[in-house]
């Protein structure tokens, strides 16, 4: 037999980080997460038995092989919202809260709004705003159908309101779609060379490389933006922790104002965003007049 104290003696030897063996033993003896912690450091003497032990040890070893907690656990926490996560979607970070609560400011000056979420994977942001913006209609793209699949379902199981689009960026609306009040994107950004990404293998690389520079996902939103916008309409894009001023320029050229960016929890400039002018017709109209 063995203890609490012991399994998480077991998991330090391995190198595992104290908080996720925490957050997997839990999982094993069946607690709630929340909870978990302080019962756990009340029960150092409490036992596991083989079974439980067994499958703690399995988790420890895919832990350590760089498994994200949240496909071990099948869970993640965004915004307040529990989501199923898998290694189909990138599992929600929370600096992509910082997004969400932006599209909620932004969307304050909007009543029933038409909002669009590119590269939706779980459908965190959009299920985020679904919920906060109940009087929303919220359509999520995605080019991986088992991504919209594992977004699809999280909406079901939240009993909030998504409409699904399977396909690459705007191509995936069909003809006639009327234009948006807010488009919101966590695109793949990081450039394909980047070191970083020996950390992430476990994540789809899908959603995270772009190209050389990490940036093609965010020309290519940004480039056929214009046909979809209201006027007045806000984009809004997470992207890399050095790609803030790219980003901005980006915008600019494309005919977008009030172009800012906001700080993730670490202090980067984590997203960006712009407002398509009220006074300027978008591309579709000015080619037909
Ligand atoms: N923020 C993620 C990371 O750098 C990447 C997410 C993305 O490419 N959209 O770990």
């Amino acid at each position: 037999m063995t203890t609490v104290a012991q399994a998480l003696q077991e998991a330090a030897a391995l190198g595992v980080d104290r908080f996720d063996a925490q957050l997997l033993l839990a999982e094993v003896l069946g607690l709630g997460e929340r909870e978990a912690r302080a019962w756990l450091r009340a029960h150092d003497t409490d036992l596991l038995d083989e079974p439980q032990r067994q499958r703690f040890r399995a988790l420890l070893q895919r832990r350590r092989a760089g498994e994200p907690v949240a496909y071990l656990l099948g869970r993640k926490e965004f915004h307040g919202l529990m989501l199923q996560v898998g290694p189909d979607v990138l599992v929600p970070r929370p600096d992509t809260e910082v997004l969400v609560d932006w599209a909620l400011e932004v969307l304050k000056g909007w009543s029933a709004p038409r909002v669009l979420d590119l590269g939706t994977g779980s459908g965190a942001i959009a299920l985020a705003l679904a919920r906060g913006r109940p009087d929303a209609d919220v359509t999520v793209v995605d080019l991986s159908p088992r991504a919209l699949q594992v977004a699809l379902s999280n909406a079901t199981r939240l009993g909030l309101a998504l409409r699904g689009l399977q396909g690459s960026w705007w191509q995936a609306l069909p003809g006639g779609e009327a234009p948006f009040d807010l488009v919101v994107s966590n695109p793949p950004y990081i450039a394909e060379d980047d070191p970083h990404l020996a950390d992430l293998a476990h994540e789809p690389r899908l959603a995270l490389t772009s190209g050389p520079d990490g940036l093609d996902a965010i020309r290519a939103i940004i480039a056929g933006a214009a046909p979809h916008l209201r006027a007045g309409a806000w984009l809004l894009l997470e992207h890399g922790h050095d790609q803030a001023d790219a980003v901005q320029a980006l915008l600019r050229q494309a005919g977008f104002e009030a172009v800012d960016s906001r700080c993730d929890l670490a202090g980067h400039r984590r997203c960006t965003g712009g407002a398509w002018p009220a006074h300027r017709p978008a591309a579709s109209e000015s080619r037909s007049a």
